[in-house]
């Protein structure tokens, strides 16, 4: 599919042969291959641009005559500095309040119910919680099914209302009943809408006001790619929310979107959606993320 980076590089390093140090001169046309790989993995440009200079600050004066060529130790700043960018840490979610209240928050079909599902599997099977998960969508019943099947599946309480219009008070009648039933865990999936709209925004602040959560995660598909950066930006500023879960990464996305949103809005990003399936979801690893970027 894309010519990986080591590729571009071992060919624009030709040049560079039989020189000891990386300079000014011999990197240029090796930072345009770097920021050409990023823009192929979706970075947003200006990102990429300084993403590049900065790499240029790393590498040069660094001696070549080691045990790596010069493509290689290329290769590997740009590697240490996307995953650093990233986030080196990992980064927990915050469980603390009884019952704890997690919000997910996106656009409709960014994998926000799965996703509901998927973190209530992971924190009941891996964490021994007892959540409930809470449909919120009051503008499409199938939303409400999707989630009561998924729920099944895993064994997961749903709360849902459908005579209700009034998304905030779901939210609280279903933090009643968690209370009520012992569940220590409250996963509230909201609605979205195609594209962000002032409605929607209301709405989910006026959620957000109401049940306090201590977590808000934003979900964003990984396939939109540029438009993921315009997202969380949006979102962020309304919500400030406080790590980010980028879906569908298995598919041939080279997730570049993760780098962009990292940059933009500065949060977390916390778990990566691999599949449908409620197994699918995984914590979220910087250096990985960065090999994918690079191809
Ligand atoms: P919502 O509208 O934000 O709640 O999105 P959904 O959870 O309904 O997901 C939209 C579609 O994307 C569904 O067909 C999901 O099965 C699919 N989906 C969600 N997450 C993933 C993922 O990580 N990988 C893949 N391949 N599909 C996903």
């Amino acid at each position: 599919m894309f010519e990986n980076l080591n590729e571009r590089l071992e060919r624009s390093f030709q040049i560079l042969k039989g020189q000891g140090k990386i300079t000014e001169i011999n990197v240029a046309e090796t930072l345009k291959d770097v920021r050409r790989a990023l823009l192929d993995a979706d970075v947003n440009f200006n990102i990429a641009k300084s993403f590049t200079n900065t790499v240029k600050e790393k590498a040069l004066g660094q001696n070549v005559l080691t045990a790596l060529k010069p493509n290689q130790l290329m290769v590997k700043i740009v590697h240490d500095e996307l995953a650093e960018l990233m986030g080196s840490t990992q980064v927990d979610i915050n469980l603390q309040g009884k019952p704890a209240v997690i919000l997910i928050a996106g656009l409709q079909g960014s994998g926000k119910t799965t996703f509901s599902g998927k973190l209530a599997n992971l924190l009941k099977t891996k964490r021994s919680k007892n959540p409930l998960l809470v449909a919120c969508d009051v503008y499409r019943p199938a939303a409400i099914d999707q989630l009561k099947v998924l729920g099944e599946q895993i064994g997961v309480p749903v709360f849902a209302d459908i005579d209700s219009k009034n998304p905030v008070k779901i939210a609280q009648d279903a933090i009643k009943q968690a209370k009520a039933n012992g569940n220590d865990l409250v996963i509230v999936d909201t609605a979205g809408r195609l594209a962000i709209d002032e409605e929607m925004m209301k709405e989910i602040e006026a959620v957000k006001k109401a049940i306090e959560p201590s977590e808000i995660l934003f979900v964003v598909d990984s396939m939109t790619g540029q438009d993921a950066v315009n997202t969380a930006k949006e979102f962020n500023d309304r919500l400030d929310f406080d790590g980010v879960v980028l879906t569908k990464l298995d598919g041939d996305t080279r997730g570049g979107a993760a780098l962009s949103i990292r940059s933009i809005v500065n949060k977390p990003i916390k778990f990566v959606g691999t599949g449908e399936k409620m197994e699918a979801l995984d914590v979220f690893h910087p250096s990985r993320m960065a090999d994918r970027i690079l191809g």
